[in-house]
């Protein structure tokens, strides 16, 4: 049992915050990931747990026993890094036995354990081999293979894909995921990359300028994001957003742009000029003339075989279009209209960027 437990935790730098205060409690046994664009504080969290940043405020709890002050060696955590730290003189089995050898565990349990362990992250063939003798993804089964033989009670991950080709880290993602669910371990994993985070979080935070933006599973940020950020972060192609005002009719929301005007069944907080968001994968062609509609020029069609992406400038502004491939393209410099589905619109408030329908 490894529940980790954030209690008004924060780092400040001279002048500067790096991580707010903030608090979080990570079940047993998650796959946690902290994902923000570069700056937002969140290696410096994973630093906080992990006791090599020592916190400006609050407590750090491990099932339930404070370790804000303990040694990062006495925590029972285990780190994987980007760049994998391993020992370069040290052969993979020598590499994945030695914290159990520091530890004096017996030779016998040593060879059972590095064994198990070798044969599920798929290295039996390499023990003999050194680092520099592997490529980048053995080096990173290497490194997850060195944590895992400690049991320790919480890994922590700081951007362990970064360095693998596009290919190997859809791979490795995938990997990994397999790994948690095999393992039962809670996971702190720390990335910018929103992809990773959705694919592999069991919840997500999301951070900006040292804020936690939001917090929770992968399809509440997709679908209820809190605020603009969170709702352009998450989401591939991102999520796009006109410029307007928003006022009551009945049971409708009329959004009024420029070259766009919606007429959209719901409620809102408040009316006044907003951000109304739109995926890509929302938005279709339309002929018809109705009630809700958006005018734009073609710019740029892009053919990616499964799907066509179409862009468009609305007035001043620009929006994309993910149609199906079956769908006949419309050509560049075609004036067309285009329709939001069904799914759910966001509107932002302009002032506050904050979701109010
Ligand atoms: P990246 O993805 O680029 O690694 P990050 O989200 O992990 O970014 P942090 O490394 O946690 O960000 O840094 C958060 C903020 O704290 C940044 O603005 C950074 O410049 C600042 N910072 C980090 N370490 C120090 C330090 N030792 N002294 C002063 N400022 C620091």
């Amino acid at each position: 049992m490894s529940t980790i437990e954030f209690k008004q935790i924060s780092k400040v730098y001279a002048d500067h915050t790096a991580v707010a205060p903030f608090d979080l409690t990570i079940a047993d046994g998650e796959f946690l990931v902290l994902v923000g664009p570069s700056g937002c504080g969140k290696t410096t969290t994973l630093r906080m747990l992990s006791g090599l940043e020592m916190p400006s405020s609050g407590q750090i709890f491990i099932d339930g026993k404070e370790i804000t002050h303990v040694e990062p060696k006495d925590r029972d955590i285990a780190m994987v890094f980007q760049n994998y730290a391993l020992y370069p003189h040290m052969t993979v089995y020598e590499n994945m036995a030695y914290a159990l050898k520091l530890r004096k565990v017996d030779k016998k349990t040593i060879q059972t354990t590095v064994n198990k362990t070798a044969a599920m992250l798929d290295l039996q063939k390499l023990l003999d081999r050194y680092p520099r003798q592997l490529s980048g993804g053995q080096q990173q089964r290497v490194a997850l293979g060195r944590a895992i033989v400690r049991k320790p009670k919480v890994f922590l991950m700081d951007e362990p894909l970064s360095n693998l080709d596009a290919k190997l880290r859809v791979q490795t993602r995938t990997e990994l995921i397999q790994l948690h669910n095999r393992l039962n371990a809670t996971i702190v994993y720390v990335t910018h990359d929103q992809i990773e985070a959705m694919t592999m979080g069991t919840r997500i935070v999301l951070m900006k300028d040292g804020i936690i933006q939001q917090i929770g599973t992968p399809m509440e940020l997709y679908r209820k994001p809190t605020n603009r950020f969170v709702a352009g972060f998450i989401g591939m192609p991102p999520m796009q957003f006109l410029s307007g005002s928003i006022k009551k009719e009945a049971d409708f929301i009329i959004f009024q742009g420029e070259n766009c005007r919606l007429k959209l069944r719901g409620e809102c907080q408040s009316s006044g000029d907003v951000y109304l968001g739109i995926r890509p994968e929302n938005l279709k062609l339309s002929s018809k003339n109705q009630s809700s509609i958006i005018k734009g020029t073609v710019t740029v069609i892009e053919n990616i075989g499964s799907e066509v992406i179409v862009h468009l400038t609305v007035g001043h502004e620009q929006l994309v279009a993910k149609i199906p491939a079956a769908t006949e393209p419309p050509l560049q410099g075609d004036s067309v209209t285009v329709l939001p589905d069904e799914a759910p619109i966001h509107i932002f408030d302009k002032a506050t960027e904050k979701t109010i329908a």
